[in-house]
């Protein structure tokens, strides 16, 4: 039996990256692939662009997302991140998808600010109660405006932003970003933080006074929304950097805050950096609410499933897609327990046996072959043959049905 610990589960992330047609989805998930890819290291070269200069290139577009779910990894954590069509209106796709993530990083176009889109998707995210932080894209384009989209997000979206980083420079002048606080602190080595690639600038002297002005507010907005911050800040206690980081992560989770960095996704400035945040501030499965569901036959009958590897099998079929190789798949996120390949299980939601075939971690570039998958985790799986999205796939002995008929569902833990 495969074993994953409570301290594994502890280092995934399921993340939907969100956001209004154009600004710059497409591209932040590219880089974000790139830069977490092990294939991808500048330097070296991946599949069909031998010569390739990730820097000034356009051929780079053709690492996209093509899959339901893909895995990639950051600082030892997994990240999931999980295709969400945010491009359209109000339907039950957006709805699932939502459901079956944790976090979410809404981009937003720094000229534009909140579009109408933006709206949408960031209400739809409210129903389901799923923390989000904010990448303000765009910083480079002509008409940038940073602090701008942060009053957006106040009053287009009635969000509390914490500005977690301030942009230095703007337009063609964009250099980067500065940190007010250390989000890869606890999680970089010195040596790391140091490398090559990673384009998150010290403070320059001039940018200086601002910043401090920007930690000071930073570290106010945190205790008025996290009571362990609210002691310290009352005692006049200066927080550490890792009390401070706790308390921006419990506030972002409990939906109070929700963190605002910014970069330009093309340009490759502050990727990076916004990979530290999803790590730092979004929830891992077990920082979310126990899912619940009903009893085969009856919608009264309510069961909850906590995020435990040693519960019994439950799992939500959240989209099936034809693999050109594979042929069907069907993407899962596992509620509870652990499921292994070649196992029966029940489709609960229909009542049917099927059987587990081969179970695969989807990459931007490859699939792996994996023998089992835990609570937590969200993976694509072959074999099933009369599950569609929205079934429930339970242990025979102790079934659950996890969606309602009358899907979408009735909200659980709006914040
Ligand atoms: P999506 O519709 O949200 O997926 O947006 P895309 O990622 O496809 O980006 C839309 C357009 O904006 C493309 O032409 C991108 O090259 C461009 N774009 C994306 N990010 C940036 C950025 O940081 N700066 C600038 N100037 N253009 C960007």
């Amino acid at each position: 039996m495969a074993t994953i610990s409570a301290l594994d589960l502890a280092m995934v992330r399921n993340i939907g990256i969100m956001a209004h047609i154009d600004a710059g989805k497409t591209t932040t998930t590219e880089r974000i692939l790139f830069y977490t890819g092990i294939n991808y290291k500048i330097g070296e070269v991946h599949e069909g662009a031998a010569t390739m200069d990730w820097m000034e290139q356009e051929q780079e577009r053709g690492i996209t997302i093509t899959s339901a779910a893909t895995t990639c990894s950051w600082l030892d954590h997994t990240i999931n991140i999980i295709d969400t069509p945010g491009h359209v209106d109000f339907t039950v796709e957006v709805e699932r998808s939502l459901r079956v993530l944790d976090g979410a990083v809404a981009v937003f176009d720094a000229v534009a600010g909140v579009e109408p889109q933006s709206e949408t998707v960031w209400r739809q995210a409210d129903r389901y109660g799923v923390p989000r932080i904010c990448f303000v894209n765009k910083m480079d384009r002509v008409g940038a405006e940073f602090h701008r989209c942060v009053d957006m997000i106040v009053s287009r979206l009635g969000a509390t932003p914490l500005v977690v980083q301030l942009p230095w420079g703007v337009e063609s002048d964009f250099k980067g970003v500065i940190d007010l606080v250390k989000m890869k602190g606890l999680l970089w080595s010195a040596e790391a933080a140091k490398g090559e690639m990673y384009d998150t600038v010290d403070i320059p002297a001039d940018h200086a006074d601002a910043a401090r002005e920007w930690r000071d507010k930073l570290v106010e907005t945190v205790a008025e929304h996290d009571d362990e911050m609210m002691e310290l800040f009352l005692e006049g206690v200066e927080p550490t950097e890792e009390q401070l980081v706790a308390g921006i992560r419990r506030a972002t989770i409990s939906g109070t805050l929700n963190p605002v960095l910014c970069g330009t996704a093309f340009k490759n400035k502050g990727v990076q950096p916004l990979l530290d945040a999803i790590v730092a501030f979004l929830p891992s499965p077990l920082d979310v609410p126990a899912i619940e569901g009903h009893a085969v036959g009856s919608e009264e009958q309510k069961i909850e499933r906590a995020a435990d590897p040693k519960e019994s099998f439950s799992a939500l079929a959240f989209k099936i897609m034809a693999d050109q190789h594979l042929g069907k798949l069907t993407y899962i996120r596992v509620y509870s327990g652990t499921i292994e390949a070649g196992t029966s299980i029940v489709n609960s939601t229909k009542g049917k046996k099927e059987r587990i075939g081969k179970i695969y971690q989807m990459h931007a570039n490859k699939r792996e072959e994996r023998p089992s998958a835990a609570a937590g985790q969200i993976v694509a799986v072959m074999g099933l043959k009369d599950t569609t999205t929205g079934d429930t796939l339970s242990d025979p002995a102790n079934q659950v049905v996890l969606e309602s008929m009358n899907f979408p569902a009735p909200v659980m833990n709006v914040a």
